[in-house]
């Protein structure tokens, strides 16, 4: 590893930055997992509790519900909602494969829906065409899982719309968009119930795996802190319906905890950031597009450029040791594992699949280090 890093002599660019923000409050971390080694309240510890309590505060979400991922996060909604064979699960084709698989895991049918061109999220026209497509399968169509691309929320208010015409609920995957507003209101309050992800390289990660799931729903909270421990009743001897093992671990409840208090800066350095990044390339390159109705959180920052040029751009800034990540390669209705699954036309993903490419973006990027970042993208 130290040999690695002497190596990269040149420009040293992060792609995200965990050194500088774990610098940054080293002292108050180390002091949250002494505190939870001191009391030894390993499983879901007060830290859990305290943790779900500041979400809730911080999204302005009644029921906060920790557990272990974001995919676990996604797979409790969908079983507090009972979803089962027969139903189909619309989710957006161009997206993290975690979307489909809880739908798949419980026997229920992902049905895959395009992407739009600009902002990458799924749309009301997608929606519908999805809907036609599952009921031409003879299949239930239940829930539409919104993914909240690279940060940027969808257009909420005209997907509940559509979704209450089809009597269908909507779930907000929102691993990449903790922190982002939709008209005005927190990420977390859309739809039945939002799952988000705590993985070390989303907006608010912590030190392992970890997720979430918001919801105003009284009820489906009760139920979600259920599943969360196998079903309990009671207690965990008393099994009222099929549950998981998906419980926040409490050190990183405890570090997250201390995340948090930075979170609201890093939101605002992240805003930052991509306007530098978008005032000085929009001319050289396609920058992101967001809605008037949204502030994106910036989970990345994604340009779009040439199919045939992005294979030797990216080789390029990797020789100026400039890291670059293709989120994602390959649409998930053209992966193996979901060729079999119904889709509508996704030619919007086939496409962004081999345009994107997505840059270095952290909260503790400069405007120095943005500027060789830019100036290395206009030279290609
Ligand atoms: C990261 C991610 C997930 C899964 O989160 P994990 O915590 O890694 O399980 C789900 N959906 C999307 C869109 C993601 O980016």
């Amino acid at each position: 590893m130290a040999k690695q890093k002497a190596e990269i002599q040149k420009n040293n660019v992060a792609f995200i930055d965990l050194d500088a923000q774990k610098a940054l409050i080293s002292s108050e971390i180390n002091s949250a997992i002494a505190r939870v080694l001191q009391h030894g309240k390993y499983i879901l510890g007060p830290e859990v509790t305290e943790l779900e309590a500041a979400l809730s505060n911080y999204t302005g979400v009644s029921n906060v519900v920790g557990c272990s991922s974001g995919t676990d996060a996604l797979l409790m909604i969908l079983m507090a909602l009972e979803v089962k064979v027969g139903d189909a699960i619309i989710v957006p084709s161009f997206t993290f494969p975690a979307t489909p698989e809880v739908a798949a895991l419980l026997g229920a049918t992902p049905v895959f829906a395009d992407v739009d061109k600009d902002t990458f999220n799924i749309t009301v026209e997608e929606i519908e065409k999805a809907v036609a497509v599952a009921k031409n399968e003879g299949l239930t169509p239940r829930a539409v899982i919104v993914v909240d691309l690279f940060g940027q929320p969808a257009e909420y208010e005209e997907i509940q719309s559509v979704c209450n015409k089809h009597d269908i609920d909507i779930i907000c995957d929102a691993a990449q968009s903790l922190g982002a507003e939709y008209k005005g209101k927190k990420i977390g309050s859309f739809g039945c119930a939002t799952a988000t992800s705590f993985f070390p390289a989303k907006p608010l990660g912590c030190y392992g795996d970890g997720g979430a799931v918001f919801t105003q729903d009284e009820k489906l909270a009760k139920k979600l802190k259920s599943i969360r421990v196998h079903g309990k009743g009671t207690d965990k001897y008393d099994n009222v319906i099929v549950g998981l093992n998906a419980r926040l671990d409490t050190m990183q409840a405890a570090i997250l905890l201390e995340k948090l208090k930075i979170f609201p800066e890093e939101v605002a350095s992240r805003q930052k950031v991509a306007d530098y990044y978008s005032r000085n390339l929009n001319t050289a390159v396609k920058t992101p597009k967001v809605i008037d109705t949204a502030k994106s959180v910036w989970a990345q920052y994604t340009i779009t450029v040439e199919k045939q040029q992005r294979g030797s751009i990216k080789e390029f800034l990797a020789e100026e040791n400039i890291p670059t990540a293709i989120y994602y390669p390959k649409p998930l209705h053209q992966q193996e594992a979901y060729k079999g699954f119904p889709k509508t036309d996704c030619t919007t993903s086939e496409k962004l699949s081999q345009t994107v490419l997505s840059i270095p973006m952290h909260p503790y990027l400069d405007t120095d280090t943005q500027d060789i970042i830019i100036d290395a993208i206009k030279r290609t």
